[in-house]
Protein backbone atom coordinates (compact mmCIF):
# COMPACT_ATOMS: atom_id res chain seq x y z
CA UNK A 1 0.00 0.00 0.00
CA UNK A 2 1.25 3.45 -0.11
CA UNK A 3 -0.06 6.83 -0.28
CA UNK A 4 0.80 10.52 -2.10
CA UNK A 5 1.80 13.52 0.11
CA UNK A 6 -0.57 15.88 -0.16
CA UNK A 7 0.42 17.91 2.55
CA UNK A 8 3.43 18.43 4.77
CA UNK A 9 2.93 20.73 7.79
CA UNK A 10 5.22 22.04 10.53
CA UNK A 11 3.02 21.75 13.69
CA UNK A 12 5.74 22.48 16.48
CA UNK A 13 9.39 22.87 15.84
CA UNK A 14 9.84 19.20 16.28
CA UNK A 15 6.86 17.74 14.76
CA UNK A 16 5.70 17.50 10.95
CA UNK A 17 2.16 16.25 9.94
CA UNK A 18 2.23 14.47 6.62
CA UNK A 19 -1.55 14.16 4.98
CA UNK A 20 -1.20 11.35 2.71
CA UNK A 21 -3.74 10.43 0.03
CA UNK A 22 -4.10 8.78 -3.47
CA UNK A 23 -5.85 5.74 -5.54
CA UNK A 24 -2.66 3.63 -3.59
CA UNK A 25 -4.62 3.78 -0.45
CA UNK A 26 -7.87 2.17 -1.80
CA UNK A 27 -8.66 -0.61 0.79
CA UNK A 28 -7.01 0.58 3.52
CA UNK A 29 -9.12 0.41 6.88
CA UNK A 30 -8.22 0.63 10.49
CA UNK A 31 -8.36 -2.43 12.45
CA UNK A 32 -11.05 -3.60 14.24
CA UNK A 33 -12.19 -1.70 17.03
CA UNK A 34 -10.38 0.95 15.88
CA UNK A 35 -7.34 0.94 17.81
CA UNK A 36 -6.19 4.75 18.91
CA UNK A 37 -2.40 3.02 19.12
CA UNK A 38 -2.73 1.90 15.24
CA UNK A 39 0.39 2.13 13.32
CA UNK A 40 1.68 1.24 9.67
CA UNK A 41 5.29 0.17 9.12
CA UNK A 42 6.81 2.38 6.93
CA UNK A 43 9.35 1.03 4.48
CA UNK A 44 12.23 4.09 2.73
CA UNK A 45 14.33 2.35 0.34
CA UNK A 46 17.65 2.77 0.62
CA UNK A 47 19.68 5.43 -1.35
CA UNK A 48 20.27 4.53 -4.86
CA UNK A 49 17.94 1.82 -4.21
CA UNK A 50 16.83 -0.31 -7.74
CA UNK A 51 13.13 0.18 -7.41
CA UNK A 52 10.40 2.44 -6.08
CA UNK A 53 9.27 5.17 -5.81
CA UNK A 54 6.28 2.12 -5.25
CA UNK A 55 7.05 -0.99 -4.71
CA UNK A 56 5.37 -4.33 -2.57
CA UNK A 57 8.25 -4.58 0.15
CA UNK A 58 7.11 -8.26 0.60
CA UNK A 59 8.01 -8.94 -2.84
CA UNK A 60 11.75 -7.72 -2.19
CA UNK A 61 12.22 -9.96 0.90
CA UNK A 62 15.04 -11.85 -1.17
CA UNK A 63 17.54 -8.82 -1.54
CA UNK A 64 20.23 -8.36 -0.10
CA UNK A 65 20.18 -6.55 3.54
CA UNK A 66 21.86 -3.55 2.63
CA UNK A 67 18.85 -2.81 -0.32
CA UNK A 68 16.03 -3.97 1.22
CA UNK A 69 14.04 -1.19 2.21
CA UNK A 70 14.37 0.70 6.02
CA UNK A 71 11.54 0.03 7.92
CA UNK A 72 10.43 2.35 10.23
CA UNK A 73 6.93 1.87 12.79
CA UNK A 74 4.66 5.05 12.84
CA UNK A 75 0.64 5.72 14.58
CA UNK A 76 -1.76 6.46 12.35
CA UNK A 77 -2.83 9.93 13.81
CA UNK A 78 -6.37 9.90 11.63
CA UNK A 79 -7.65 8.22 9.02
CA UNK A 80 -10.78 10.05 6.98
CA UNK A 81 -12.32 7.19 5.52
CA UNK A 82 -14.62 9.72 3.28
CA UNK A 83 -11.63 11.86 2.01
CA UNK A 84 -9.24 8.35 1.82
CA UNK A 85 -6.53 10.59 3.82
CA UNK A 86 -4.23 9.27 6.10
CA UNK A 87 -2.50 11.58 8.59
CA UNK A 88 0.92 10.86 10.26
CA UNK A 89 2.78 13.31 12.99
CA UNK A 90 6.47 12.50 12.40
CA UNK A 91 8.69 13.57 15.20
CA UNK A 92 12.13 15.53 13.55
CA UNK A 93 15.46 14.96 15.58
CA UNK A 94 17.78 16.51 13.14
CA UNK A 95 19.16 15.21 10.53
CA UNK A 96 19.81 11.43 11.63
CA UNK A 97 17.69 9.03 10.63
CA UNK A 98 15.53 7.92 7.90
CA UNK A 99 11.90 8.65 8.73
CA UNK A 100 12.63 12.48 10.53
CA UNK A 101 14.74 13.70 7.73
CA UNK A 102 12.35 12.33 5.00
CA UNK A 103 9.07 14.02 6.78
CA UNK A 104 11.58 17.30 7.14
CA UNK A 105 11.65 17.34 3.74
CA UNK A 106 8.27 16.33 2.63
CA UNK A 107 6.56 17.96 -0.19
CA UNK A 108 3.18 17.13 -2.07
CA UNK A 109 3.40 14.57 -4.43
CA UNK A 110 6.41 12.56 -2.98
CA UNK A 111 5.10 8.55 -2.23
CA UNK A 112 5.39 6.68 1.24
CA UNK A 113 4.97 3.29 0.97
CA UNK A 114 3.85 0.79 4.06
CA UNK A 115 2.38 -2.20 5.52
CA UNK A 116 -0.29 -2.62 7.86
CA UNK A 117 -2.10 -1.30 10.19
CA UNK A 118 -2.43 -2.99 12.98
CA UNK A 119 -2.79 -1.76 16.56
CA UNK A 120 -4.24 -2.83 19.96
CA UNK A 121 -5.30 -0.35 22.61
CA UNK A 122 -8.33 1.97 22.83
CA UNK A 123 -9.34 3.64 26.08
CA UNK A 124 -12.02 1.60 27.74
CA UNK A 125 -15.12 3.27 28.15
CA UNK A 126 -16.02 2.02 31.74
CA UNK A 127 -12.51 2.93 33.68
CA UNK A 128 -12.90 5.09 36.78
CA UNK A 129 -9.95 7.56 35.23
CA UNK A 130 -6.99 7.53 32.68
CA UNK A 131 -3.39 7.93 32.61
CA UNK A 132 -1.63 8.71 29.45
CA UNK A 133 2.62 8.89 29.63
CA UNK A 134 4.48 9.69 26.76
CA UNK A 135 7.12 11.46 24.76
CA UNK A 136 6.49 13.27 21.47
CA UNK A 137 6.91 9.77 19.61
CA UNK A 138 3.50 8.92 21.52
CA UNK A 139 1.91 12.23 21.34
CA UNK A 140 0.27 10.98 17.93
CA UNK A 141 -0.79 8.57 20.05
CA UNK A 142 -1.95 9.94 22.99
CA UNK A 143 -4.10 12.95 21.07
CA UNK A 144 -5.99 10.41 19.49
CA UNK A 145 -6.52 8.60 22.37
CA UNK A 146 -7.76 11.43 24.65
CA UNK A 147 -10.28 12.22 21.95
CA UNK A 148 -12.17 8.96 22.96
CA UNK A 149 -11.78 9.67 26.58
CA UNK A 150 -15.90 9.69 27.87
CA UNK A 151 -16.67 13.07 28.91
CA UNK A 152 -16.21 14.57 32.51
CA UNK A 153 -14.12 11.13 32.85
CA UNK A 154 -10.46 11.92 34.96
CA UNK A 155 -7.93 12.11 32.75
CA UNK A 156 -3.79 12.39 33.42
CA UNK A 157 -1.53 13.22 30.93
CA UNK A 158 1.79 13.49 31.41
CA UNK A 159 4.09 14.76 28.51
CA UNK A 160 7.53 15.26 27.85
CA UNK A 161 9.31 17.35 24.98
CA UNK A 162 12.12 20.53 24.68
CA UNK A 163 10.31 23.32 25.73
CA UNK A 164 6.74 25.35 25.50
CA UNK A 165 6.88 25.84 21.26
CA UNK A 166 7.24 21.80 21.23
CA UNK A 167 3.90 21.96 22.87
CA UNK A 168 0.55 20.65 21.20
CA UNK A 169 -3.15 21.16 22.18
CA UNK A 170 -5.40 18.29 22.85
CA UNK A 171 -8.79 17.80 22.33
CA UNK A 172 -10.95 16.08 24.64
CA UNK A 173 -14.13 16.32 26.33
CA UNK A 174 -12.81 14.56 29.27
CA UNK A 175 -11.43 16.51 32.47
CA UNK A 176 -8.41 16.81 31.38
CA UNK A 177 -4.91 17.34 33.67
CA UNK A 178 -2.09 17.99 31.35
CA UNK A 179 1.06 18.34 32.47
CA UNK A 180 4.14 19.67 30.09
CA UNK A 181 7.19 18.79 31.00
CA UNK A 182 10.83 20.24 29.35
CA UNK A 183 13.90 18.25 29.07
CA UNK A 184 16.49 19.21 31.27
CA UNK A 185 19.74 20.07 30.28
CA UNK A 186 21.48 17.35 32.38
CA UNK A 187 19.49 14.41 29.51
CA UNK A 188 18.99 12.07 32.83
CA UNK A 189 15.46 11.88 31.34
CA UNK A 190 14.02 11.28 34.53
CA UNK A 191 10.95 14.23 34.31
CA UNK A 192 8.47 11.76 33.39
CA UNK A 193 8.93 9.42 35.97
CA UNK A 194 9.60 12.63 38.53
CA UNK A 195 6.50 13.86 37.69
CA UNK A 196 4.21 10.77 38.29
CA UNK A 197 5.37 10.65 41.31
CA UNK A 198 3.69 13.35 42.03
CA UNK A 199 0.64 12.05 40.45
CA UNK A 200 -2.33 10.99 43.31
CA UNK A 201 -3.03 7.58 42.14
CA UNK A 202 -5.10 6.29 44.97
CA UNK A 203 -4.29 2.49 45.31
CA UNK A 204 -6.57 0.19 43.89
CA UNK A 205 -8.65 2.77 40.96
CA UNK A 206 -9.66 1.18 38.06
CA UNK A 207 -7.06 3.61 35.60
CA UNK A 208 -6.97 2.64 32.06
CA UNK A 209 -3.21 3.46 31.23
CA UNK A 210 -1.52 4.42 28.10
CA UNK A 211 2.68 4.93 28.51
CA UNK A 212 5.37 4.72 25.67
CA UNK A 213 7.94 7.00 24.55
CA UNK A 214 11.91 6.11 24.83
CA UNK A 215 12.73 3.25 26.12
CA UNK A 216 14.97 3.81 29.34
CA UNK A 217 11.76 6.23 30.21
CA UNK A 218 9.45 3.52 29.91
CA UNK A 219 10.92 0.85 31.79
CA UNK A 220 11.20 3.28 34.97
CA UNK A 221 7.90 4.55 34.35
CA UNK A 222 6.83 0.91 33.88
CA UNK A 223 8.51 -0.11 37.38
CA UNK A 224 6.89 2.98 38.76
CA UNK A 225 3.64 1.93 38.38
CA UNK A 226 3.54 -1.84 39.08
CA UNK A 227 5.74 -1.77 42.21
CA UNK A 228 5.57 1.31 43.37
CA UNK A 229 1.81 2.41 42.93
CA UNK A 230 0.34 -1.21 42.70
CA UNK A 231 -1.30 -1.10 38.85
CA UNK A 232 -1.98 -4.47 37.33
CA UNK A 233 -0.15 -5.09 34.57
CA UNK A 234 -3.32 -6.01 32.64
CA UNK A 235 -4.78 -2.44 32.49
CA UNK A 236 -1.63 -1.00 31.14
CA UNK A 237 -0.56 -0.58 27.61
CA UNK A 238 3.51 0.09 27.71
CA UNK A 239 6.04 -0.14 25.02
CA UNK A 240 9.13 1.26 24.22
CA UNK A 241 9.12 2.89 20.82
CA UNK A 242 12.51 3.68 20.35
CA UNK A 243 15.81 4.09 22.29
CA UNK A 244 18.27 6.56 22.53
CA UNK A 245 21.54 6.15 21.09
CA UNK A 246 20.35 3.74 19.04
CA UNK A 247 18.63 3.87 15.35
CA UNK A 248 15.75 1.41 14.98
CA UNK A 249 17.96 -1.12 13.23
CA UNK A 250 20.00 -1.35 16.15
CA UNK A 251 17.12 -1.12 18.49
CA UNK A 252 14.95 -3.52 16.99
CA UNK A 253 18.17 -6.12 17.35
CA UNK A 254 17.89 -5.75 21.33
CA UNK A 255 14.60 -4.87 22.02
CA UNK A 256 13.29 -8.59 22.85
CA UNK A 257 15.93 -9.25 25.28
CA UNK A 258 15.18 -5.51 26.52
CA UNK A 259 11.13 -6.02 26.72
CA UNK A 260 12.46 -9.44 28.83
CA UNK A 261 14.25 -7.51 31.25
CA UNK A 262 12.16 -4.93 31.57
CA UNK A 263 9.74 -7.80 32.02
CA UNK A 264 11.81 -9.17 35.25
CA UNK A 265 11.23 -5.40 37.07
CA UNK A 266 8.17 -6.53 38.00
C1 LIG B 1 4.17 1.40 17.47
C2 LIG B 1 5.05 2.63 17.26
C3 LIG B 1 4.47 3.83 16.90
C4 LIG B 1 5.26 4.98 16.72
N1 LIG B 1 4.66 6.14 16.33
C5 LIG B 1 5.41 7.24 16.10
C6 LIG B 1 4.81 8.44 15.64
O1 LIG B 1 3.59 8.52 15.39
N2 LIG B 1 5.61 9.51 15.43
C7 LIG B 1 6.97 9.46 15.66
O2 LIG B 1 7.66 10.47 15.42
N3 LIG B 1 7.57 8.32 16.07
C8 LIG B 1 6.82 7.22 16.28
N4 LIG B 1 7.42 6.06 16.69
C9 LIG B 1 8.86 6.07 16.95
C10 LIG B 1 9.70 5.95 15.65
O3 LIG B 1 9.39 4.74 15.00
C11 LIG B 1 11.19 5.99 16.04
O4 LIG B 1 11.47 7.20 16.70
C12 LIG B 1 12.13 5.79 14.87
O5 LIG B 1 13.37 5.37 15.37
C13 LIG B 1 12.35 7.05 14.04
O6 LIG B 1 13.09 6.70 12.89
P1 LIG B 1 14.16 7.66 12.21
O7 LIG B 1 14.52 7.03 10.91
O8 LIG B 1 13.66 9.06 12.20
O9 LIG B 1 15.41 7.62 13.19
P2 LIG B 1 16.42 6.38 13.43
O10 LIG B 1 17.23 6.11 12.20
O11 LIG B 1 15.68 5.22 13.98
O12 LIG B 1 17.37 6.96 14.58
C14 LIG B 1 18.39 7.94 14.32
C15 LIG B 1 18.79 8.60 15.65
O13 LIG B 1 17.69 9.38 16.12
C16 LIG B 1 17.31 8.97 17.43
N5 LIG B 1 15.83 9.06 17.53
C17 LIG B 1 14.90 8.21 17.02
N6 LIG B 1 13.67 8.62 17.34
C18 LIG B 1 13.81 9.74 18.07
C19 LIG B 1 12.89 10.61 18.72
N7 LIG B 1 11.54 10.42 18.68
N8 LIG B 1 13.38 11.68 19.40
C20 LIG B 1 14.73 11.90 19.47
N9 LIG B 1 15.66 11.10 18.90
C21 LIG B 1 15.19 10.03 18.19
C22 LIG B 1 17.84 7.54 17.57
O14 LIG B 1 18.08 7.19 18.93
C23 LIG B 1 19.12 7.59 16.75
O15 LIG B 1 20.17 8.10 17.52
C24 LIG B 1 6.67 4.91 16.89
C25 LIG B 1 7.26 3.67 17.23
C26 LIG B 1 6.46 2.55 17.43
C27 LIG B 1 7.12 1.24 17.78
Amino acid sequence: MHGEVVSATRLTPSMVRVVLGGEGLTGFAMPEGDPTDTYVNLAFPPAGASYGPVFDPKALRDLPREDQPLRRRYTVRSWDAASGELTIDFVVHGDAGVAGPWAAAASPGDVLVFQGPSGGYRPRPDAERYLMVGDESALPAIAASVEVVPAGRPLTVLLVCDGPEHELALTTDADLDVRWLHRSADGAGTELVDALREVDLPAGADVCTFVHGEAEEIRAIRKHLLTEVGMGRADMSCSPYWRRTMDDEAWRAVKKDFVAAMEQDA
